[in-house]
């Protein structure tokens, strides 16, 4: 019996070592954005509601882990860069652009939150917003940042927790800037019931993250009753895996077996509305990527995705302050997807949302749509990642685990793309 389950555990790093190779030189083909390309906005529609993403790089501590665009906060340079911000908001408005919900990310959105408070003004009064979301980091869950996020109309608030082990956090750098687990986990505690939704953002297969520690992990969240917990795969982009070994440790391999941990032991209190993301109501989504198929990118170092264009704002904060504050798109490079990547962006998406219903590929695409699909449908049936249940595909756990490495692919390229556009810039 314990034979059978090494073997088949060592037939699914096989099969995830394939698909990671595989998803990895599709994407890092697809996210590659030349040089001389016309930065522009094209030939989009600008009155489709769409999803606004406002980036918010400053940080006060630089994690070895993070590949996301982020510096050392400076209150002057950040306090300037929020202006051109909101100047560059308005010149979506300016362009006829129309958003229903917006999304702040980071970096840290709420390191200065009264200039988050002012941006989420200038975009509540220039656009019909529904849906407010804001990324913030565990020291921010005081009173005087929570009264803030509320006057602003923040619906959503995504904490960054990683772990609530004090070691991995002392590690990470985060245990003294961020607080300790358990001081964390009564913060969250006491935020529940603020916001529609609360999300807990986690990490899982960090180096030295033991099977003990992942299950103290999530009987800690569980027990917080937080109404959302996204459990993200360590992403290692070419640029972090350095600080990575340096100050965390050799990578593990047990990607696979603490991913079915995770799924088996959230599944009494949450129910997955993504391949990793849970959620009390089952309806939220963490990536915003998701929930809309097309978002205008604000801020440096942000990619927007309009019409079939992926487009990346200038990465420089000298640069992007001052081609967004006189008023012009502050893009630097841009990309037009072919329609076979188009669709299987689209494809990716809906697997990722747990979603295997592939008609409305079809009405957006045309029939033809279909033999794009052809081989990866194959290749997920023969893999066992997809069955057929009455008619319909399913995505069964193994598919699950293969969507999670696609994705986790996918962002590592647009992570690798990132440090293409931090190298084009220096
Ligand atoms: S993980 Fe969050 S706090 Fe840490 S550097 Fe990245 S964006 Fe900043």
């Amino acid at each position: 019996m314990k034979i059978l389950k090494t073997g088949g555990i060592l037939i699914l790093f096989g099969a995830g070592a394939i698909v990671a190779r595989a998803a990895r030189f599709k994407m890092n083909r697809v996210m590659q954005f030349q040089g001389g390309i016309t930065p522009s906005l094209g030939d989009v529609d600008p009155a489709k509601p769409r999803l606004l993403y406002i980036h918010v790089p400053f940080c006060r501590n630089l994690c070895p882990y993070c590949s996301f665009h982020r510096v050392p906060f400076d209150e002057g340079l950040c306090r300037a860069y929020f202006q051109s911000l909101r100047r560059e908001i308005l010149s979506y408005k300016e362009a006829g652009f129309d958003f229903r919900s917006v999304y702040v990310g980071g970096g840290t959105p709420t390191v200065l939150v009264e200039e988050l408070e002012e941006t989420l003004g200038v975009v509540r009064s220039s656009f019909p917003i529904r849906e407010v979301s804001v990324e913030t980091n565990p020291d921010h869950l005081d009173e005087e940042h929570l009264k803030a996020l509320k006057r602003a109309g923040v619906d959503r608030l995504s904490v960054g927790i990683q772990s609530f082990d004090d070691d991995i956090l002392r590690a990470m750098g985060r245990f003294d800037r961020y607080g300790s687990g358990s001081r964390t986990a009564e913060a969250i505690r006491n935020a529940i019931g603020q916001f529609e939704t609360l999300n807990a953002d986690m990490i899982f297969n960090l180096p030295a993250q033991t099977a003990d520690v992942l299950a103290r992990d999530i009987e800690t969240l569980i027990a917080t009753g937080v109404d959302q917990i996204t459990y993200y795969p360590l992403m290692v982009s070419d640029s972090a895996r350095d600080r990575i070994l340096r100050d965390l440790g050799s990578l593990s391999h047990r990607e696979s077996e603490f991913y079915r941990t995770i799924l088996r032991r959230l599944s009494s209190s949450y129910r997955a509305s993504s391949v990793w993301c849970f959620s009390k109501n089952g309806k939220m989504i963490d990536e915003y990527i998701v929930n809309y198929d097309e978002y205008a990118g604000t801020g440096s170092g942000a990619i927007g995705y309009l019409g079939g264009i992926c487009y990346a704002n200038a990465f420089g904060l000298e640069e992007y302050i001052e081609r967004a504050g006189r008023g012009e798109f502050p893009i630097m490079a841009s990309r037009r997807f072919s329609r076979g990547d188009r669709v299987l962006y689209d494809f990716l998406m809906r697997l990722f949302a747990l979603d295997t219903d592939l008609s409305p590929l079809s009405e957006k695409y045309g029939p033809e749509s279909g033999r794009h699909l052809l081989l990866p449908l194959f290749l997920l049936r023969l893999s066992g990642g997809i069955r057929r249940e009455d008619g319909n595909i399913v995505l069964t756990e193994r598919g699950r685990y293969f969507t999670l490495i696609m994705m986790r692919e996918f962002f590592n390229s647009v992570n690798n793309f990132r440090d293409y556009c931090r190298a084009e810039k220096n």
